[in-house]
């Protein structure tokens, strides 16, 4: 009752929210006592998680933040929550995203944008809580719930979680399962959660985690105990300072703050080596070619025949033209155009194809540099959270930019998690960034426990 009344408490001045399910909470919350007095209390027994509307919850309206799919109630539940429901979580509401969770500010959702809870010292401007999992983490920085989930294509957990002073963590592709979640680019979808502390996520990342059959990509190997990794500490360990991650531009206090990050493990035990990444300038490019040419081919099933919306037309082709035409915003027309080009039969070879050249070298440099580093530790994000409106406007590239270092990590499919590192000169968040080789969530959890 409490998560339901501070949520709706809040709606009005964040907007995080797609809906919020008061009947569906206590619900769920009773079920929780039942088998709570039976003695089958769950790792995650009563604790209220928030969903972004990317998810598939049972007879729960599912977005995506697109008016392309208002009213589609799913008739499955995603494999995620389902785990969550099955370690005694509550589901109590759908948090607000980008649409087809395409962008970096939450400015696209078709809900209008969400106003995260921190301002700048002295300010009353609203700022973005970043993208595309912006409601989830405005819902928890707010305090409304215990954690919430996101999904990470290029940077939508550990972005916002940056910007609103939370831990962010996306596993190794294929540990979290993305069965009943709304697809953008499926070979760089990261199902992951927001928690408050880093043990807070290692246990979410743990519940959330497993084999599922349903999945063609889901891992089918054990899931490693992160919680106890958190308190492991880094003793030994080799922690890797990409000299390309210095970019130019970037706030000097992102700097100093990397560098205080650097110190404090070096003083906890970790050496320090600086080590080079050549193809990080690539990561970028090769994103932005990868993840639209995947979407427009994940979104050619909404037609008006199958699912939510459908806007009728003179005959079939004017019903999907006016369809997709009405139901999709200007973000995801703008993926569909880039990604039906690249993939057009005389540009293939000259974009697709070069970019999936450039996904292998960068994967690969990323291998060369865990033969001699355990971690990478880099800053979350170029900069802190930016005012609504400021940037939305402008030209999409000046967006695009601010995943320049989270996109390698999900075209490596390797784990990489963001931990709140300080607050910058205005009193914003800052996170830090720490990324591990396939499989190796314990090192990411043990490196970002000790810089908590
Ligand atoms: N900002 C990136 C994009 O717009 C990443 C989004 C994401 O991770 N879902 O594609």
């Amino acid at each position: 009752d409490a998560t339901v009344k501070a949520a709706e408490a809040a709606q009005g001045a964040l907007n995080c929210f797609t809906s919020i399910d008061g009947d569906k909470a206590k619900e769920m919350a009773q079920a929780s006592d039942a088998r709570r007095a039976k003695g089958e209390a769950g790792a995650l027994d009563g604790a209220p998680i928030a969903i972004k509307d990317l998810f598939g919850v049972y007879g729960v309206e599912t977005t995506a933040s697109s008016n392309i799919l208002k009213g589609f109630k799913p008739r499955y539940e995603s494999t995620v929550s389902q785990n969550l429901w099955d370690a005694g979580a509550v589901f109590f509401g759908k948090t607000s995203m980008d649409e087809f969770a395409m962008g970096s500010s939450n400015e696209t959702a078709a809900t209008g944008p969400v106003v995260n809870p921190w301002r700048a010292k002295g300010s009353t401007e609203n700022l973005v809580p970043g993208g595309s999992s912006g409601g989830s983490a405005a819902a928890l920085a707010a305090g409304i719930s215990y954690g919430a989930t996101g999904t990470d294509t290029g940077g939508s957990i550990r972005q916002p979680a940056a910007f609103t002073g939370l831990v962010g963590a996306k596993p190794t592709y294929g540990r979290c399962s993305r069965w009943g979640v709304v697809a953008f680019a499926s070979s760089l979808d990261h199902p992951g959660p927001f928690g408050k502390t880093v043990k807070d996520t290692a246990l979410l990342t743990q519940v959330m985690s497993g084999h599922d059959p349903k999945d063609s990509t889901s891992y089918p190997g054990a899931v490693p105990d992160m919680v106890s990794a958190v308190s492991r500490g880094v003793k030994g360990l080799k922690i890797g300072i990409p000299k390309e991650y210095r970019v130019d531009g970037m706030p000097s206090d992102i700097d100093t703050l990397w560098e205080k990050g650097a110190q404090w493990l070096k003083e906890q035990g970790a050496e320090i080596v600086e080590i080079s990444l050549p193809m990080t300038k690539y990561a970028l490019p090769a994103y932005y070619i990868i993840a639209p040419a995947e979407a427009s081919s994940n979104l050619a099933r909404y037609d008006g025949m199958r699912y939510g919306q459908r806007v009728e037309g003179d005959d079939l082709t004017d019903t999907y033209e006016k369809t997709r035409g009405q139901g999709f915003g200007d973000e995801v027309q703008r993926r569909i155009l880039i990604g039906t080009y690249v993939l057009s039969a005389g540009y293939y070879d000259a974009y697709y194809l070069k970019a999936l050249k450039v996904r292998r070298k960068i994967l690969e440099d990323f291998n060369t540099a865990f033969e001699g580093v355990d971690a990478i530790l880099t800053p979350t994000t170029p900069s802190a959270a930016f005012g609504i409106g400021s940037k939305a406007d402008a030209d999409p590239i000046e967006m695009y930019l601010n995943d320049i270092f989270t996109v390698t990590a999900n075209i490596a499919g390797i784990p990489a998690m963001s931990v709140p590192a300080g607050l910058d000169k205005n009193g914003l968040p800052l996170g830090l960034q720490v990324i591990t080789k396939a499989l190796d969530e314990e090192t990411m959890f043990a490196v970002g426990g000790a810089l908590e």
